[in-house]
């Protein structure tokens, strides 16, 4: 995150000053509006310059403008989501087009001569997180908008949204967030966060933040102002995650201690400093950095990535709670003793404002099941639901609510007689999640005596903790970009080769598959840049990065050679896209262990070298392939959505394609067969895996080895000691020539018919 620099625009600072003295002038709002769009263009060099209103009904009126047809202005009104400015609305975030035309969303209004323009830069006015307005500029040349330029008129917008409630132009309702007003039940679909059912009455989540003062009288009494709330924050911060009620040790622990690093982190500090220097008060200056950050995070897919970015937009929200003495929700007096949290998102140590023994569930608008709040509120225990679309505006404060984490589901005002059976499913949980904490010491055999192999993935230290714990074997995928992620500059040999001796003695002697870095793409080093590609999940990423810059994966296998110091080495490279590849990566290990030899180091004591199968290429070179390698294991993860062609990360595609269809399930057949044929072992460490009817389907596919998150190890031992695989795999030989979407609804008939616990 050191990376990014503060830049500066020659122009913002000129432009703010004469944005200040015009808010004080005598002039109508309209001249004065009309003014600052002339401004702005002046100011930006560019033909055009447009202000949008959002109105009663979530209209977007043109408002002000310099350049377009005069009589478009109060005329031209656009749907939020309608057009490319109704579509900056809707998603609350810039976009800049060299061709606007060109773009899917784009919507011809002749009245406003907009036409002979080719680019667009476009951005939200936001005001208390809500959309207010767009503000655009546009050119006649195709010109590429730079970060500089859209992070400016963001500040432009920022000062523009003030001018706006100061002069009040909108009416109240207009401004203040609609609240439902509907009383019957309703029934809202997410996503599982975290499991179990929670029942209580809503409790929306307000941070309490009103900006009232963006531009800056004095900017050294600002940066003090700055300095102090920054103290408090971090004062506080100790306090919650040292007092809290979490225990020490887990993933969570981690999260919060990197989440406090970030808070002391000066960088971060220094660019909130600079914006106070370009003229901004304090906590304009801090949600200027906000709106940065959320723009970078929007272009970044790595889930990991986008929550240490999360992480400091957080903290950012947090400073600016203490800048502006303001008091959340978690302060109020009167929160009931059944309450259901329900907000857009929540940073991570949000939930620890609460009084836990109050909360019931958290229900989310965001939110991903890798998001740290999911990991902490796992940690809490608390059921969690995300993804949940249109909650805020259905959702009144006090409403009863159920969250059924179980199965991603939000009733809301729900009649007596559900409550009453959601009340009867809670007991039964309960009985379930006892049997499932007794069946971790139990064999993973199915039924019919089929010995399964259960391992677990990990990637950080605090996970290798928990192997003893887990009921797995040993780990499966220990993915080693993360500890690369989480710190200042690249490690060297000697940093590695301790890193890794240590998950060797925290494994207890448990085999571990260590997979070689799989960065690039969008999942980005912070001291390192590979270049920007347009389709990072098929860009220059992974073993690709490995053979071009083989030093890296160099030191890295002399680091794990090291590491193992005699003890078993077991190594898969990522994302092998053909079988010379492989070889290729094969032979840098073989110059490393080489190399180790010369210089009288322990060599392995059994040396395993597999790869990822993630490509779907891969598959049609498996005679050649199989007879390279000494295991495969299939990245379910990646694997999917190059087989379906469909962006792993994209919220509009999530549901689209299911892993439990007809293709997918026929390819993994194949793939078994052929590799039990030759005998070498197969295993799967996506995270499907950790799903228990997803296990089941994988099991019936031919898998005999399954590595996956944590959480599923329980859930899926219970699913196979209930399972009968030789009548399983008998009635999934029925549906290979299935020509239906998805095959789930049919494999979950198929395990409740039978008793199997999914
Ligand atoms: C996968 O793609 O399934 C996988 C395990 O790798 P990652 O999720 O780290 O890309
Ligand atoms: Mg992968």
């Amino acid at each position: 995150m050191n990376r990014q620099t503060v830049h500066e625009w020659s122009g913002s600072r000129r432009l703010l000053r004469e944005l200040r003295d015009l808010m004080k002038t005598e002039r109508t709002t309209q001249e004065r509006l009309d003014q600052v769009v002339a401004m702005i263009a002046s100011d930006m060099v560019t033909e055009v310059c447009s202000l949008y209103l959002m109105r009663a009904g979530e209209v977007l009126e043109l408002y002000a403008s310099k350049g377009l047809k005069p009589e478009a202005v109060h005329r031209t009104r656009l749907r939020l989501g309608e057009g490319l400015v109704g579509h900056i609305a809707l998603r609350a975030r810039p976009l800049a087009l060299a061709e606007a035309q060109s773009h899917p969303e784009f919507a011809y209004r002749p009245e406003t001569g907009e036409e002979i323009y080719h680019s667009l830069l476009g951005v939200p006015l936001l005001r208390d997180n809500r959309v207010q307005g767009v503000l655009v500029v546009q050119n006649v040349t195709a010109r590429s908008y730079s970060d500089e330029e859209v992070e400016a008129l963001e500040t432009v917008a920022m000062v523009l949204s003030e001018l706006i409630v100061s002069a009040a132009i909108l009416t109240e309702d207009e401004t203040r967030h609609s609240e439902g007003t509907s009383v019957v039940p309703a029934r809202l679909s997410g996503i599982t966060l975290n499991d179990g059912i929670g029942m209580g009455y809503a409790v929306p989540h307000h941070r309490g933040i009103v900006i009232s003062q963006v531009v800056a009288e004095d900017p050294g009494a600002e940066i003090l102002r700055l300095e102090t709330a920054l103290d408090e924050m971090l004062g506080r911060l100790d306090r919650l995650i040292e007092t809290q009620e979490l225990g020490g040790d887990g993933e969570h622990q981690d999260i919060l201690e990197t989440y406090r690093m970030f808070a002391k982190d000066r960088g971060w500090f220094a660019r909130i400093e600079e914006a106070v220097r370009e003229g901004l008060t304090a906590e304009a200056a801090v949600q200027k950095i906000q709106t940065e950050t959320r723009n970078r995070m929007a272009k970044v897919k790595d889930p990991y990535i986008r929550e240490r970015y999360a992480d400091l937009e957080d903290l950012g929200n947090r400073l600016l709670q203490h800048l502006l003495g303001a008091k959340g929700t978690a302060q109020a007096e009167d929160l009931p003793d059944d309450m259901v949290l329900v907000a857009r998102n929540l940073g991570p140590a949000d939930l620890l404002d609460y009084d836990r023994t109050r909360l019931r569930a958290v229900v989310l608008e965001e939110g991903a099941p890798t998001a740290h709040v999911a990991i902490v509120a796992r940690a809490l225990g608390v059921p969690t639901i995300g993804r949940c679309a249109d909650l805020l505006s259905e959702v009144r404060p006090g409403d009863f609510m159920i969250a059924d984490a179980e199965n991603g589901q939000v009733f809301l005002r729900p009649r007596q007689g559900v409550r009453a059976s959601f009340g009867e499913a809670l007991e039964a949980r309960e009985a379930r999640k006892a049997a499932q904490a007794a069946s971790r010491d139990q064999e993973p055999r199915t039924r019919d005596g089929t010995r399964i192999e259960m391992l677990m993935n990990a990637g950080l230290l605090i996970d290798v903790s928990q192997l003893g714990d887990s009921g797995a074997e040993g780990i499966g995928l220990f993915r080693t970009e993360v500890p690369f992620m989480v710190r200042e500059a690249f490690p060297g040999v000697e940093a590695q080769r301790d890193f890794y001796a240590r998950v060797y003695e925290l494994a207890e002697g448990r085999p571990i598959t260590f997979r070689t870095l799989d960065v690039g793409g969008d999942k980005a080093l912070p001291y390192w840049s590979g270049g920007e590609d347009d389709n990072p999940a098929m860009g220059w990423r992974a073993i690709r990065i490995g053979l071009d810059r083989p030093a890296m994966l160099r030191q890295q296998l002399r680091a794990l050679i090291t590491a193992a110091d005699g003890r078993p080495l077991k190594v898969m490279f990522p994302m092998i896209a053909e079988v010379a590849e492989f070889a290729a990566a094969r032979r840098v290990l073989e110059q490393e262990l080489s190399h180790a030899a010369r210089t009288g180091r322990r060599l392995p004591e059994k040396l395993e070298v597999g790869a990822m199968l993630e490509v779907p290429a891969l598959a049609w070179q498996l005679p050649a392939l199989l007879r390279a390698v000494d295991f495969l294991s299939v990245g379910s993860n990646d694997l999917v959505q190059f087989l379906f062609a469909s962006d792993r990360g994209n919220p509009r595609l999530a549901r689209r394609y299911d892993a439990l269809s007809p293709p997918v399930l026929n390819f993994f057949r194949g793939l078994a067969r052929e590799a039990d044929a030759a005998g070498v072992p197969l295993s799967l460490c996506g995270e499907m895996a950790a799903h228990p009817l997803d296990a089941m389907a994988l099991l019936g596919a031919g898998f005999r080895t399954l590595s996956m998150p944590v959480s599923g190890i329980g859930p899926v031992k219970t699913m196979l000691r209930s399972l009968d695989l030789p009548k399983l795999q008998s009635y999934m030989a029925g549906l290979e020539t299935s020509a239906n979407h998805s095959l789930r609804e049919q494999l979950r008939g198929y395990a409740r018919d039978r008793g199997i616990a999914i």
